[in-house]
């Protein structure tokens, strides 16, 4: 449903975002950097744009990292070229509920824009939308295997990809 509201909320439940419509870009990624920052084995998130944005609630904290679009600790030289992402966690349980990604012009085939990203375990919601991409499949462990999706990426979608909606 079009008007249909979610909420994504941290373990402890200070920490909330309200989001109207349905997601766009719901996808997977095994980066090792994603294992990391989540302690899982895979993340799934979903983006979201500010116009989309009916509340967020809970003090967070920041952390800047690198992209979950690389292999960050392997991958310096990539580092530099990305722009950084502000991460939310939120101050009680150390849960990472949404995220910030400024996106350009170019990788968006449009306007530069700032995304929020929003880990899709925090709705809670097994009827969530299906993701559409997987990255980093490269790296998955092997008792995933047989999980597809549409779009299944061996490291990152490329702008075009993005740009035509793969991602
Ligand atoms: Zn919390
Ligand atoms: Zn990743």
């Amino acid at each position: 449903m079009a008007d249909e509201l979610r909420t994504a909320t941290c373990c402890c439940g200070d920490v909330s975002i309200t989001v109207r419509g349905e997601p766009h870009h719901v996808h997977g990624c095994h980066c090792h950097y994603c294992q990391r920052r989540t302690g899982s084995v895979w993340q799934v998130s979903c983006w979201y744009f500010d116009h989309e944005i009916e509340e967020v609630n809970g003090e967070t904290r920041v952390y800047v990292g690198h992209p979950d679009l690389t292999n960050a600790l392997e991958d310096s030289a990539a580092q530099g070229q990305r722009p950084s992402i502000d991460y939310h966690f939120c101050v009680r349980c150390g849960s990472t509920v949404y995220w910030k990604i400024p996106m350009s012009a170019e990788m968006m085939g449009g306007e530069a824009v700032v995304a929020t990203a929003i880990a899709v375990g925090c709705f809670a919601d097994r009827d969530f939308p299906v993701p559409l991409s997987d990255h980093y499949v490269c790296n998955r462990h092997p008792w995933l295997e047989g999980l597809e999706f549409e779009h299944m990426f061996e490291e990152l979608p490329t702008p075009d990809d993005l740009a035509a909606g793969k991602m």
